[in-house]
Order: structure tokens, then sequence, then C-alpha cells
């Protein structure tokens, strides 16, 4: 038993040198945030003002995964629009109109801008605030922008829950609350509120919640823990309301969710010896399930293109927990207040690099033959075609991956590519 708790000092790795890169990208835009986001919250509606583009990405994006009437479509602008010929304002107003007669359990329409509504600079605050004084305030609007000219993949759901931030009442609370924000699973967030439960943490509220309207409050009193690395924003927009956000890995692994875990428990002052109880028998079993597939992976090389501003936290588990040598670890933004945790927990010869120019990139990992690469659609099947094992991306935002019970799946989706590769060179 451990006598203090494993916290991870917030002061440390910061300095570590960045190789920042400005060039081509390959990623999506903000609108895919929209698919998890509508599932998390139940009652809202996302309304893409966008073309026939971007109803396509989403249409495509999401056809797997709908079985029901979607809470998500898009306002298509017609070249008419863009070119300034109609009153946009109008047929705005006709297509929520349309929709709230038909979804009367919406409470909350969401109207998401993209690239052609911000080329028309077409002003969705106003449109939000002149629907919401005709709908409201049975129904809310909010407005935010998913445009691949401002936000890249995972910064549509930041700019969302950034965009909730006004709506949250002042909290009056004189005893701490803990904040976790960020989309989680159902299922995962039961699982932490069981956790937190047991360890004497609370009240513990989570953004988004299944509702858009029943919105956490925030304070002085309210500390933050980020669920997701990629609510960097909203964190900042939080912390001016007066919340605290707490420094820690994020949950990923047997060993990052203990410290993350553990930094809410140094925050109340929970006994090591309690939080020890408390987490062993799930840490173990959670540290049983990724060493099944250690054997596999330790050793191999990993390259990581960025994607979805998770790979910082990722590379920490792929180092610490599975023992693959990482590359290079390529983050389409990097953080370095809120990912400096797991930052400080990389090792010192591993390349970190932010942003992107494509080709250079691409180079590097082919002069280097990584065993793996953790990248994007557009890049898998090129790399693939070269011999090279990949890992999409994109199934680390869309499989529950956090916390003590997904630890084990966190572990195989990378040990199937690599088994492969080996089955097939026997
Ligand atoms: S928002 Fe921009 S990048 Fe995204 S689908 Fe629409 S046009 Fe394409």
């Amino acid at each position: 038993m451990s006598g203090a708790l494993p916290v991870v000092a917030p002061q440390a790795g910061c300095d570590r040198p960045v190789l920042k890169e400005r060039g081509q990208r390959e990623v999506f835009c903000g609108l895919t945030g929209i698919l998890w986001l509508h599932r998390k919250m139940q009652d809202a509606f996302f309304l893409i003002v966008g073309s026939r583009t971007c109803a396509h990405l989403m249409q495509s994006a999401a056809g797997v995964m709908i079985f029901a009437e979607p809470r998500f479509g898009t306002a298509v602008m017609e070249e008419k629009d863009l070119a300034g010929m109609a009153v946009l304002d109008d047929e705005l107003d006709r297509v929520v109109q349309r929709l709230l007669a038909r979804r009367p359990e919406l409470k909350t329409v969401f109207l998401v801008g993209s690239c052609p509504s911000e080329v028309i600079k077409l002003d969705l605050n106003r449109a939000s605030e002149r629907l919401e004084t005709q709908f409201g305030p049975d129904v809310r609007f909010i407005h935010y922008s998913g445009s691949g000219i401002e936000t890249t993949f995972t910064q549509g759901e930041d700019a969302c829950l950034k965009a909730l931030v006004p709506r949250l009442e002042a909290s009056h609370e004189t005893e701490p609350s803990l904040l976790v924000v960020g989309t989680l699973a159902d299922v995962v967030e039961e699982q932490f509120l069981r956790l937190f439960d047991a360890l004497g943490i609370g009240p513990v509220r989570f953004l988004p919640g299944r509702s858009a309207r029943a919105l956490p409050p925030i304070g002085p009193e309210t500390r933050i823990l980020l669920a997701q690395p990629w609510v960097n924003e909203t964190a900042r927009a939080l912390e001016d309301r007066g919340g605290r956000v707490l420094q820690a890995p994020y949950p990923l692994g047997a060993e990052g969710t203990t410290a993350w875990l553990a930094a809410a428990a140094s925050e109340w002052g929970v006994d090591p010896a309690h939080f020890e109880a408390v987490v062993a028998a799930p840490r173990d079993r959670a540290r049983r399930a990724v060493a099944r597939f250690r054997p596999t992976l330790e050793g191999s090389s990993a390259f990581l293109f960025p994607d979805s501003q998770i790979e910082v936290p990722l590379g920490r588990f792929l180092d610490q927990e599975l023992g693959l040598r990482l590359i290079e670890v390529g983050t389409p933004h990097l953080d370095s207040q809120f990912a400096q945790a797991d930052l400080a927990l990389l090792p010192d010869d591993v390349t970190v690099s932010e942003g992107q120019d494509v080709d250079r990139q691409l180079d590097r990992c082919r002069a280097a033959r990584p065993d793996l690469v953790v990248c994007g659609l557009g890049l898998a099947n090129p790399l693939e075609a070269e011999g090279i094992r990949t890992k999409w991306a994109i199934e680390l935002v869309f499989t529950p991956v956090q916390g003590y019970e997904q630890a084990g799946d966190l572990a195989e989706l990378f040990h199937r590519p690599v088994d492969r590769a080996r089955r097939l060179a026997v």
C-alpha cells in the first residue's frame, strides 16, 4: 500500500522541444463532433448551416450509426444564397419552424456554422437571438462554428461546449464540487460516478450531460477534471467563471485513470489508504487486461499522426503501459497547460510535433518504417499499400476508451494490426 496519492507534479515536462509545422493537413473539420455530441445530449438538435458537401460529410460519417431519427441535419445553402441573392434569415426561420413542429421534444437547437456560412459572414449570433425571442424560453438556440477554416475534428466539441459556458448558472456552493468536462460514453460516466462516490468525492457533474438544458453550475468552488484532451478552450472559459482545472494525465489505461482519479482525491483530501482500497481491484483488473497485449506490442515502434488531440495522452499510454517505442507523437494543437501532465511522462527521445505539413511528416514516417502508424482515414490506405500497418485514429474517438474497465479494449485496438502483420509475415 502506498503512503501517498500518485499525483503528477503539474510543473513537470513543459520545456520539451516541439516541432511546429504549418503546412497542408489531413484532418476532418469540426462538424464531425456532432456525431458524438448528439448522442450524448439527448434533448438537443444540431442544425448545420452549410452546403451539400457538409451534409454529405455528416451522412457518410454517420451512416452506420443512425438507428433512430437523427438529431442533426443540414440547412443546405444553395448557390443563390452564397451569392447573397436570398434572404437567408427567413429561410433559416422556416427550417427551424418545421423542425420544432415535427420534434416538439427538442429543448436546445445548436446552430452550427460551416465554411460556406463563415465565408458569407452569416451572423449566427443574431440568428440565435432572433430565434430564441421567437421560440424561447421553451427552446434555446446556441451557435458555434464547426467550419473547417476555423476548427479541426475534435475542436468542434470544444467550440460547442464553450458556447454553453455563458448559459451555466453561477454556483453559490460553499463546498467543492467536481465538474468532469468532455463527452464520455454513458457507461464510462457511470463507472466514474461509482468510483468518485466510493472515494467520497462529490457532488460530481458532467459537461456535456445527457440534457443540454440541465447544465451544471460553475463558481469558485468548482474543481474541474478534463476527460478529453480537446476541451481546452472550454476549460479556459470555465476558469474565467471561477472554476479551477486539476492537472492530471487523461484517464487512459490503468495508470492514466489512477493518476486522474488521484488528482481529485488529493483535492478532496482522501486518505491514501482509502484511495488504494477503492482503486486496487479495478486498477489491477485493468493492468491485467492491458498486460495480455503487452507481449505482442512491447518493443514495436509507433508513429502518431495528428488527428484528434488524443495523441499525447495516447503516446503516454502506449509507451508506459504497453512498452511501444514512440518515434513521433503529432498532435493538431498542443495545449502545453492542459497536456503537460502526459507530456511530462513521454520519453525524452520522442519527437513531439504540433500542426502538420503532411508530406514532410510522411517522409519522416517512411524513413522510420514504424511497426505501427496511428493516423486518419485518408493516410491509412496509402500507408497500408506501402506495407506499413496502421490504426485508424477515429476509432479512439468513437470507442469508449477511458477508465479502468475500457483499458483492455484500448490496448486491443493496437494489438490487432501488429498481431495481424506478424501472422502474415510468418
Ligand atoms: S464545414 Fe467546411 S470542411 Fe466541413 S464539410 Fe462543410 S465545407 Fe467541408
